[in-house]
C-alpha cells in the first residue's frame, strides 16, 4: 500500500476513533441524563404513595389521588408478593407491569428496582418497583411507571444527529489526510526526483534542501553529505587511476626506446646491447614493484585481503627488519640502531607487520645523509604497542606533512634524493595500520629528521 495512502487511512482512522468516542460518551450521558429526569417524576411520588398504602390481605387501601397524577402516561398499580395485580388505575395496563419471579426476588429484600419495560401496545415505560412492606416482611409491591416515549425519541434523534456527524467527519478527515499526507511527502518526492537524476559520471548534484530545520532537513543534510563522500571517492579513484597509469607508462616509454634503438642498428655492439638490457631489467623491476603495490592496495579496498591472525611478538620482527636492511644502509652510510625496548605482542598478519616496518625503515634510510642514523624502538603504552622509526635525515616540510600517506605522493627533496620512489610505501603502511586497528602518527622538522610512530592494540598479559 502507498506511503501516501497508508498516511491518509492512518490520520482518518485516528481522528474518526476520537469522535467516535467522543460521540458515545455524549450520547450515554445523554441517556443517563434523560433517565434521571424520568426517575425524579417517579421516585418521590412513588416513595410518598409507597408509605400511604396499606395491604390487610386482599384489601389495598391507597390514597385518593392513587393513579391520577395528571401527568401525561404515568400509570401506578399494586401487586401481591407473588405477584397479582392489588389495584390499578382504571386505564392503567397493569398486567404489563406485572413483576415476575426473578424481579419479585430482588424486590423482597427491600430494595427498590428501576426497570425499562414495554406495555402490550409497545409503549415504552420506566417502571420503579417499591417494595411495601409491613410488619417487617414484604407485603406487596407498588409499581409507578411514566411513558419513555419522548425521551426515546431524544435519543433516536441525538444517534440520528451524531452518526451523520460521524459520517461528514470521516469524510472530511479523509479528505484533510489526503491533503496533509501530500504536503508531508511533497519534500520527499522533490528529493526522489534528484536522486534519480544523480549517477556516478555525475555526482556534482545536491539536494540542497531549503525547507524548515525539520527531521527531512537532517535527511536531505544527510544525503547531501553521503553525495560529498561518494564525490570524493569516485573523484579519488580515478586520480588513483590516472596515476597508476602514469606511473606505468613511464618506464614503459624508457623500455621502448631502448628496444626501439638497439633494434634500429643491426651491428650493435653486444657490450650496448647488454647496457640496454640492465636498463630495461631496472625499469622492469621498477614495474613490478609498483604493480605488486597497486595490487595490495587494491585488494585491500575491495576487501579481499585476507588478513592471517596470529600472535606477533614485535622486537623480533624489529630486530630482522633492521637486519635485512643492513646492505641498503650500508650502501647509503648510514647506521641502523634498534634500542633494547619492552616486549609486545599484537595479534595479525607477521608477513604484513613486517612489510610495514621495512617500508618505514626504507624511508629512513633512503631520505638519510651519509653518516646520519635510523633508530628503532619498540615501547608499551596502556593497552598499546608503540613500534618507533625515527631518523636524523631530510625531515619533511610542514606542508607536506598532510599528504604524506596519500598515494603516489611523493615530497620535492625526496624526489630529488631518490628518483625511483613510487609514492605508494606510506600508504601502504597506513593501510596495513588500519586492517590492524591502529593508527600511525608523524613527527617531523625539516633538516633535522623524522619520527613515524606505529600505534598498534596490544595482546595483553601475553609479553
Ligand atoms: P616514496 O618513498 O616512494 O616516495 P612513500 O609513500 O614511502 O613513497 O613516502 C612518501 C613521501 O613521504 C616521500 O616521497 C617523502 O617525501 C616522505 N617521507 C617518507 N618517509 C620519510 C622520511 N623518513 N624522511 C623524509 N621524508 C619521508
Amino acid at each position: 500500500m502507498p506511503f501516501r495512502l497508508r498516511l491518509t487511512l492512518l490520520f482518518a482512522g485516528l481522528a474518526i476513533l476520537l469522535f467516535a468516542t467522543v460521540s458515545l460518551a455524549i450520547y450515554f450521558s445523554f441517556t443517563a441524563s434523560l433517565e434521571e429526569e424520568l426517575d425524579r417524576k417517579l421516585v418521590p411520588r412513588g416513595e410518598s404513595m409507597a408509605v400511604r398504602i396499606e395491604i390487610l390481605g386482599d384489601q389495598v387501601s391507597a390514597p385518593p389521588n392513587f393513579g391520577k397524577s395528571g401527568m401525561e402516561g404515568r400509570l401506578e398499580a399494586v401487586f401481591s408478593p407473588e405477584g397479582k395485580v392489588l389495584l390499578a388505575a382504571q386505564e392503567v395496563d397493569a398486567q404489563a407491569l406485572a413483576p415476575d419471579f426473578t424481579l419479585l426476588i430482588r424486590l423482597s429484600s427491600g430494595q427498590r428496582v428501576v426497570l425499562n419495560l414495554r406495555s402490550d401496545e409497545g409503549t415504552a415505560l420506566r417502571v420503579v418497583y417499591f417494595p411495601l412492606v409491613g410488619d417487617g416482611t414484604v407485603v406487596g409491591v407498588l409499581a409507578s411507571a411514566v411513558s419513555r416515549e419522548s425521551a426515546d425519541q431524544s435519543e433516536a434523534s441525538l444517534r440520528t444527529s451524531l452518526l451523520l456527524a460521524n459520517l461528514v467527519l470521516l469524510f472530511v478527515s479523509l479528505l484533510v489526510g489526503m491533503l496533509l499526507a501530500r504536503s508531508v511527502l511533497r519534500p520527499v518526492e522533490r528529493m526522489r526526483r534528484v536522486a534519480e537524476q544523480i549517477s556516478l559520471q555525475d555526482l556534482q548534484k545536491r539536494l540542497a534542501y531549503s525547507g524548515p530545520r525539520d527531521e527531512l532537513f537532517a535527511l536531505a543534510q544527510t544525503f547531501d553529505s553521503m553525495l560529498e563522500r561518494l564525490d570524493q571517492a569516485v573523484r579519488q579513484d580515478k586520480a588513483f587511476f590516472a596515476e597508476s597509469s602514469h606511473e606505468l607508462r613511464t618506464p614503459l616509454t624508457v623500455i621502448q626506446g631502448n628496444i626501439e634503438l638497439a633494434l634500429r642498428d643491426p651491428f650493435t655492439p653486444a657490450e650496448e646491447l647488454r647496457a640496454t638490457l640492465q636498463t630495461v631489467k631496472g625499469e622492469t623491476e621498477g614495474m613490478a614493484r609498483i604493480v605488486a603495490d597497486l595490487l595490495f592496495l587494491a585488494r585491500s579496498d575491495a576487501q579481499a585481503l585476507e588478513l592471517v591472525q596470529d600472535d606477533v611478538p614485535l622486537r623480533v620482527l624489529v630486530e630482522e627488519t633492521a637486519a635485512r636492511l643492513v646492505p641498503l644502509a650500508r650502501e647509503k652510510g648510514v647506521t641502523l640502531e634498534v634500542e633494547s625496548g619492552e616486549e609486545a605482542a599484537v595479534r595479525g598478519d607477521r608477513g604484513l607487520l613486517a612489510r610495514m616496518l621495512r617500508n618505514l625503515g626504507e624511508n629512513g634510510v633512503r631520505y638519510n645523509h651519509p653518516g646520519g642514523w635510523v633508530r628503532f624502538r619498540l615501547t608499551r603504552r596502556q593497552g598499546e604497542a608503540l613500534l618507533v622509526v625515527e631518523d636524523i635525515g631530510l625531515g619533511i616540510p610542514a606542508e607536506e606533512l598532510p599528504h604524506l600517506f596519500t598515494r603516489f605522493f611523493r615530497g620535492v627533496e625526496a624526489k630529488r634524493q631518490d628518483p625511483r620512489g613510487t609514492g605508494l610505501g606510506l600508504a601502504i603502511v597506513a593501510e596495513i595500520t588500519r586492517r590492524h586497528g591502529g593508527r600511525v602518527e608523524v613527527e617531523s622538522r625539516l633538516g633535522e629528521g623524522s619520527c613515524f610512530t606505529v600505534h598498534l592494540p596490544r595482546i595483553m598479559g601475553t609479553d
